[in-house]
């Protein structure tokens, strides 16, 4: 499964980057997902949590997922537009000169380290 292995690739991420902030615990990771990538969000959770009740720095951290639109530029006339609503064809120029500039990507927005225990 495909959402394993990007899964897999984030704890590791974030054990890294909670291993050299000295931190014992995260308590909450943002990720951005690009509306076109091929991660299925409910599927990506599930083996979240799977993953990280296997980790002691991870335990219990919470998932938020926020959406990356979608965004074609065209070579033609230079303009951008959203990719979901036009597709490969400009709206501007009629022209299927296009790329997708953003919106197949994933990324770790945010880290929050876990709240001290007393
Ligand atoms: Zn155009």
């Amino acid at each position: 499964m495909h959402e394993l292995g990007i899964v897999f690739h984030i704890v590791k991420t974030v054990e890294e980057i909670a291993a050299e902030n000295q931190a014992d615990r995260v308590g909450k990771v943002v990720l951005q997902i690009g509306e076109v990538s091929t991660i299925i969000p409910s599927y990506l959770e599930d083996c979240w949590k799977w993953k990280c009740s296997k980790s002691p720095v991870m335990a219990g951290c919470e998932l938020v997922i926020e959406t990356i639109p979608a965004i074609t530029f065209c070579e033609d006339c230079r303009e951008t537009f959203a990719t979901v609503e036009h597709g490969k064809t400009c709206p501007y120029c009629g022209s299927g000169n296009t790329y997708l500039i953003q919106g197949n990507e994933h990324q770790i927005k945010e880290i929050e380290v876990a709240d001290q225990e007393q």
